[in-house]
């Protein structure tokens, strides 16, 4: 490679006020072009070599864009201003100049746009798949503690906003107790998603929210009266109940409240840094369970647990299936009292269980559950 022709150009050393004129040659070096400087003025002619990392390199400019008048920097050499910015782009590709990538990408718009494009999908895909994926991660070291702190707060606010306590008499939520406990022991490792997780179970009864149960992070699983009522109702036997509480467990040993709760802190926290607004951060914690509603494949991994504990414990699924749907036809049928501030207090979470086609089959043969 050939050098061009030098440039002239005025030097401003950063010590003196008046310019000197200066011949630049741009040479190839080892890292890139080097830029050499021909003192022109009679007393002090001479030359002196800047390597490529010595030389703050102005950025390029796009077709047609060309400015009037180019400034090199030359650190604490001060810096040397070309009118020619023609000659210069000339030089600097004579010399195995290349422009950066970010600067090739400034001048194309059609590849600016297509940067961008794969820029947004990256974003929207990491927020469909990356979240729930990087929670599930996070969530193995979330430790117990924190989990049945959030959920005592939680319980807290549902209680008193919406729960009344249980009239259910003693006896017969001893009973409950008794088996609810009996089927945890059935817990061997095979069947946990978490194997080092050892949440603490605890079955509480509360009245209101019509015949519901659900599970908060840490073990503990509510029942309400009507729902037990609904089972004497129907003629159902207390397998139905268990049932239902083992999907509740499932919840629980896949930590599915925990996981939501820390995929909405992550996307606070990635949020809350795009923005710059960290108070967003704040909004973490019990308010956040409470608002928070459990997808429909979280649904059929508590289906599938359900029907794997139940038969680890030897115990009939199919009262649990009819009285799991019994359950969502009866939500449709009657309305809730307040569904206003039920809505806005719990969103779906409590009310989950949606009757659907594949549930029922689910419920009914474990035909779609992992073998
Ligand atoms: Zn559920």
């Amino acid at each position: 490679m050939t050098d061009s022709a030098p440039i002239r150009a005025k030097w401003f050393n950063g010590r003196h006020s008046r310019a000197r004129d200066v011949l630049v040659a741009l040479e190839p070096g080892p890292r890139g072009p080097t830029l050499r400087l021909h003192v022109l003025d009679l007393a002090h002619a001479g030359s002196k070599l800047f390597e490529h990392q010595d030389v703050e390199w102005p950025p390029q400019w796009s077709a047609g864009r060309a400015p009037a008048r180019i400034t090199v920097g030359l650190r604490d050499h001060g810096s040397v201003e070309i009118d020619q910015p023609q000659a210069w782009l000339a030089a600097l590709a004579a010399a195995g100049g290349r422009p950066s990538l970010a600067q090739r990408m400034q001048t194309r718009w059609p590849a600016l746009l297509g940067v961008l494009a794969v820029a947004v999908v990256s974003l929207l895909l990491f927020f469909r798949y990356g979240t729930p994926w990087a929670a599930a991660q996070l969530s193995r070291h979330v430790p117990l503690e924190w989990e049945l702190g959030l959920s005592q707060q939680a319980l807290a606010q549902i209680d008193q906003r919406l729960l009344k306590p249980s009239r259910l008499d003693a006896q017969r939520q001893a009973e409950l107790r008794t088996q609810f406990t009996a089927l945890v022991t059935q817990l061997e490792p095979a069947l946990k998603r978490y194997p080092a997780y050892a949440p603490r179970y605890e079955l509480q009864f509360r009245r209101g929210l019509g015949p519901n149960a659900f599970a908060l992070p840490g073990g503990t699983v509510v029942m309400t009266d009507e729902l037990v009522e609904l089972a004497t109702a129907r003629g159902y036997s207390d397998d139905a109940l268990l049932g239902v509480l083992a999907h509740e467990i499932g919840h629980v040993e896949h930590r599915h409240g925990t996981r939501l709760v820390v995929e909405q802190g992550v996307l606070n926290v990635g949020l809350g840094l795009a923005l710059g607004d960290v108070s967003s951060i704040a909004s973490l914690g019990s308010t956040l369970l409470t608002g928070l509603a459990y997808r429909r494949s979280h649904e059929s991994e508590s289906d599938c647990f359900a029907l794997a504990l139940m038969a680890r414990a030897q115990r009939p699924t199919a009262p649990m299936a009819e009285l799991l749907l019994g359950m969502a036809h009866d939500d449709k049928d009657t309305p809730t009292a307040d569904p206003q501030a039920a809505g806005s207090a719990l969103g779906d979470w409590l009310s989950t269980h949606p009757a659907t086609p594949g549930r029922a089959e689910r419920l009914k043969s474990g035909a779609l559950c992992p073998s």
